[in-house]
């Protein structure tokens, strides 16, 4: 593995970039976002060539895996040509997404053409009925169809994303894992975050530990240690599924602590460098490009600097909304 020019006070090394390319969607997850949303303008938005540009800082500085994420990216105009750009960044070694799906059918094909070698789509129930209210409007069916031509257009590796909820999903964990085992994919199941003031629920009654959740998989499923080792993975723990190709993921913010083995940062569509998902210490990317034109160095130099201010860990408390901006404008 190269060496990363991004090192923390903790010596922690930031090899991945979480890219927020909108703060838009075309759903509105109930545990994601209020009914009532107000989105950026698009002046306030970085431009396509203005996110290629920070990402290329960023590979240059070591880091070695983008994801592409939102809001939902393929809401984007112009993401697959963003894809592409970015899969020919010297350094990187994979550029990945995570979308909710919908409208994979109609993306597949170009984002494998464009470079886009793994993608997480989530899915957090496969009832239609349960799937629309959670979603406040979307189809299930969409969503399928969208998994169907993700499967069909040659992706790497394809994983589930499944946020539990107790009362609302959390009787489909089983299912999601044998649709997953059914399908030859990866699960990932994550706990809810305090993240943004949401309508539907108190965050502190929905709360399922990534701890029950595996102990209703074993119920079904044999799960063993996996040898699977992505060193870019950071702070997911990955099971295997005995005798299939599927691998669990438990993303336990709640009940686990993981900061210390962080190795992420996220830049907003609206260009800000956030150092935590759970802080809000962050730098305006967007101000030091658009002062800087074309000023490569200073902006790598002002991100190397950013390190000093990435905060050791975060303080999640499901009652307590210390930070107000949502997940969809976070870059999950
Ligand atoms: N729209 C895309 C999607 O849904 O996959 C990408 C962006 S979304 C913000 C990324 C991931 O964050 C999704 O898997 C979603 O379920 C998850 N997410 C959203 N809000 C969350 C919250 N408050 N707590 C935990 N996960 C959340
Ligand atoms: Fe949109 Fe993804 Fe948030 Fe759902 S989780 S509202 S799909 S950004």
């Amino acid at each position: 593995m190269s060496g990363s020019a991004l090192i923390d006070r903790f010596d922690r090394h930031v090899r991945y970039l979480r890219l927020s390319v909108t703060d838009r969607c075309n759903l509105r997850c109930t545990y994601c976002m209020a009914e009532d949303m107000t989105f950026l303008p698009k002046s306030k938005v970085l431009s396509l060539e203005e996110m290629a540009f920070v990402s290329k800082a960023f590979v240059a500085l070591g880091v070695e895996k983008i994801r592409l994420t939102g809001g939902e990216p393929l809401v984007r105009n112009g993401i697959v040509d963003l894809a592409n750009s970015l899969s020919q960044l010297d350094g990187l070694r994979e550029l990945v997404m995570t979308s909710n799906g919908v409208l994979l059918d109609k993306f597949a094909d170009d984002l494998v053409a464009a470079g886009v070698s793994r993608i997480n789509i989530s899915i957090d129930s496969l009832q239609p009925d349960r799937f629309k209210s959670l979603t406040r409007f979307g189809s299930l069916d969409d969503v399928l169809r969208g998994i169907d031509a993700a499967n069909a257009a040659g992706f790497k590796k394809i994983k589930l994303n499944a946020v539990i909820l107790k009362g609302v999903n959390d009787d489909e964990v089983l299912n999601l894992a044998r649709f997953a085992v059914d399908h030859g994919l990866d699960i990932s199941y994550i706990e809810e975050m305090p993240l943004g003031e949401i309508s539907s629920h108190l965050r502190s009654e929905t709360e399922v530990t990534s701890g029950s959740i595996r102990e209703q998989l074993a119920a079904d499923f044999s799960l063993v240690e996996s040898s699977f080792n992505d060193p870019a993975a950071g702070p997911s723990r990955y099971l295997s599924v005995a005798n299939s190709d599927t691998k669990v993921g438990f993303i336990s913010p709640m009940s686990n602590n993981f900061c210390a083995s962080c190795n992420r940062v996220r830049v907003t569509a609206e260009g800000l460098l956030l150092l935590c998902l759970g802080n809000e210490h962050s730098l305006d990317l967007k101000q030091i490009v658009r002062d800087n034109p074309g000023d490569l160095d200073g902006l790598k130099q002002a991100i190397v600097d950013s390190m000093e201010r990435k905060p050791e860990r975060h303080y999640f408390d499901p009652n307590d909304i210390t930070i107000t901006r949502h997940m969809s404008a976070t870059g999950g």
